[in-house]
C-alpha cells in the first residue's frame, strides 16, 4: 500500500498553501493584543470565516448540491493540515459543519435542508449542539429535557449544559425526550431549535483558561414549530449517534492537529536551555521528542483506516473512536510537555511581556478539555472494545 500523497495531491497541498499565505489575517496589532479578549477574537473570526468563504474553502467536502465544493476527503484533510500549519482556525461556525450540516444531509427534509445548510457555510447562522445535560453526558440515553407535541408545536422544557458557543448562536440541533413511557434509546427526537425564541436563557460558563466558551441553556415553555423535527419521532437516537461519529470523525481528522503540535515543539526545543544546554541536545528531551514522532506517525496511519471508508462513501463509523481517542490524548501528552521545554515561563499568560510566543499557557490549561468533550477516552474505549473488538458490552 503506498501511503504517500500524489503529485496531483501535493500540488493541491501547495495551491492550498499559497492561498492561506496570501490570505491569512494579520497579526493583532500591539493594541489588540493588549485588549485581547473573546468578542475581539469572534469578530476576527468571522472576518476569516468570510474569507474562506469567498475563497470556496469552508465545507469543502459537503457535496456540490448543498452549497460545499464535493472535494475529497484527503482534499479536506490536505487543507485541514495546511490550516494547521499556519495555526488558523477552521472559521466560526465549526459545529454547524462536522455535525448539524452532515446530520442534517443525512435526516432532513427537502425544506429542511433548502433552508438551514446554505447559512452554516455562510456563517450567517451559528449552530450549537444541545446533548449534554447535568444527568446525561457520557450516557447521552439519559437525556430529560422534554418535548411535548401540542398541535403544530413542540412545547420544549429542560436543561442542556456544556454547550459550546450556545452564547453566540442562532439555532440547536437539540435532543429531547418525546416518549417518556418508551426504553430510555426509544424515546428520543432532535428538534431544531431558534435560539431567539422566547422561553430559551443561555448561561455562560467560565473555563479555566478563563474564557467563557460553554453554557448552560435553560428552555421553559419554548415553542419549536412540528416542522422542525429532524429524522423520524422518537428515533432521535439514530440521529444522535450519527450526528456524534460525524463529531469524532472530525475531531480526529482537524482539531487534534498533533502533527502542528510536534512541529511546534521541535521548534521550542532548538530555541530553549535546558541543564545549560539546547533543549533539542538534551538526552531525556530528545527521547521524547522520538516518542512523540512515532505515535504521531502511528496515528496517521491508523486515521488512513477511517478516511478510507468515507472515501468509500459510507458514514463515519466506531473506528472514528479510534482516531478521536488517539489523536486528542496525543495532542493533549504533546502540549503539556511544552511546560517541561519552557519551565516557569510556561506560567505567564499572553498579555505579559515576557510570554512566549505560542500562546502556551492557554493551550495548556485548554488541551485538557481535548479528552473530555465529544465523549470522554473512558468512552472512547468501551466503543473500541464493544464495536471494534467485539468484546462483552460495557
Ligand atoms: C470543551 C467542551 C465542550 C463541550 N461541548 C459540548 C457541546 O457543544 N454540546 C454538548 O451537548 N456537550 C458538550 N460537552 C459535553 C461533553 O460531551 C461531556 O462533558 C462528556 O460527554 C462527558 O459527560 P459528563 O461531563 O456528563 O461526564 P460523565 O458522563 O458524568 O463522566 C464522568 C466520568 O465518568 C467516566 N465514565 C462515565 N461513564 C463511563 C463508562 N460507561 N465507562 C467508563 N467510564 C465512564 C467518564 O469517562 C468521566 O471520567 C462539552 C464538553 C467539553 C469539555
Amino acid at each position: 500500500m503506498d501511503f504517500n500523497y500524489t503529485p496531483e495531491q501535493e500540488a493541491y497541498r501547495m495551491r492550498v498553501r499559497k492561498w492561506l499565505e496570501e490570505n491569512q489575517p494579520p497579526p493583532l496589532t500591539p493594541e489588540e493584543r493588549e485588549h485581547i479578549n473573546e468578542d475581539l477574537l469572534w469578530e476576527r473570526n468571522k472576518k476569516w470565516h468570510k474569507r474562506l468563504y469567498d475563497g470556496g474553502w469552508i465545507g469543502l467536502s459537503w457535496p456540490r448540491e448543498y452549497g460545499g465544493r464535493g472535494a475529497t476527503f484527503i482534499e479536506q484533510l490536505i487543507f485541514q493540515q495546511e490550516l494547521a500549519r499556519l495555526n488558523l482556525p477552521m472559521g466560526v461556525n465549526v459545529l454547524g459543519i462536522i455535525m448539524t450540516g452532515p446530520a442534517l444531509m443525512q435526516w432532513g427534509t427537502p425544506a429542511q435542508k433548502e433552508r438551514y445548510l446554505k447559512p452554516i457555510l455562510t456563517a450567517d447562522e451559528i449552530w450549537c449542539e444541545g446533548m449534554s445535560e447535568p444527568g446525561a453526558g457520557s450516557d447521552l440515553a439519559a437525556i430529560q429535557t422534554r418535548a411535548e407535541l401540542h398541535g403544530d408545536y413542540f412545547v420544549v422544557n429542560g436543561q442542556k449544559v456544556w454547550t459550546t458557543i450556545a452564547h453566540r448562536a442562532d439555532f440547536c440541533q437539540l435532543f429531547v425526550r418525546t416518549d417518556p413511557t418508551a426504553p430510555k434509546h426509544r424515546g428520543l427526537s432532535a428538534l431544531l431549535v431558534d435560539m431567539h425564541s422566547p422561553g430559551v436563557r443561555v448561561q455562560p460558563l467560565r473555563q479555566i483558561t478563563g474564557d467563557a466558551e460553554f453554557n448552560e441553556i435553560f428552555f421553559e415553555d419554548v415553542r419549536v414549530p412540528k416542522e422542525n423535527l429532524l429524522g423520524p419521532l422518537n428515533q432521535g437516537w439514530q440521529v444522535l449517534l450519527s450526528t456524534l461519529m460525524h463529531e469524532r470523525f472530525g475531531i480526529s481528522e482537524t482539531i487534534g492537529g498533533s502533527e502542528v503540535i510536534l512541529t511546534q515543539l521541535l521548534e521550542l526545543a532548538r530555541k530553549v536551555e535546558i541543564n545549560g544546554v539546547t533543549a533539542a541536545d538534551d538526552h531525556e528531551i530528545r527521547q521524547r521528542l522520538a516518542q512523540f514522532a512515532i505515535e504521531v506517525t502511528a496515528k496517521r496511519y491508523n486515521g488512513l483506516r477511517a478516511l478510507t471508508k468515507r472515501l468509500k462513501g459510507q458514514p463515519p463509523g466506531a473506528e472514528s473512536s479510534i482516531g478521536k481517542l488517539v489523536s486528542t490524548e496525543l495532542s493533549q501528552k504533546m502540549t503539556k510537555f511544552a511546560s517541561r521545554l519552557l519551565g516557569n515561563f510556561a506560567t505567564l499568560e499572553r498579555h505579559s511581556l515576557f510570554a512566549p510566543d505560542g500562546d502556551w499557557l492557554r493551550r495548556i490549561l485548554q488541551v485538557e478539555a481535548l479528552t473530555i468533550a465529544g465523549g470522554t477516552s473512558a468512552v472512547q474505549k468501551n466503543m473500541i472494545g464493544e464495536r471494534n473488538l467485539h468484546l462483552p458490552r460495557d
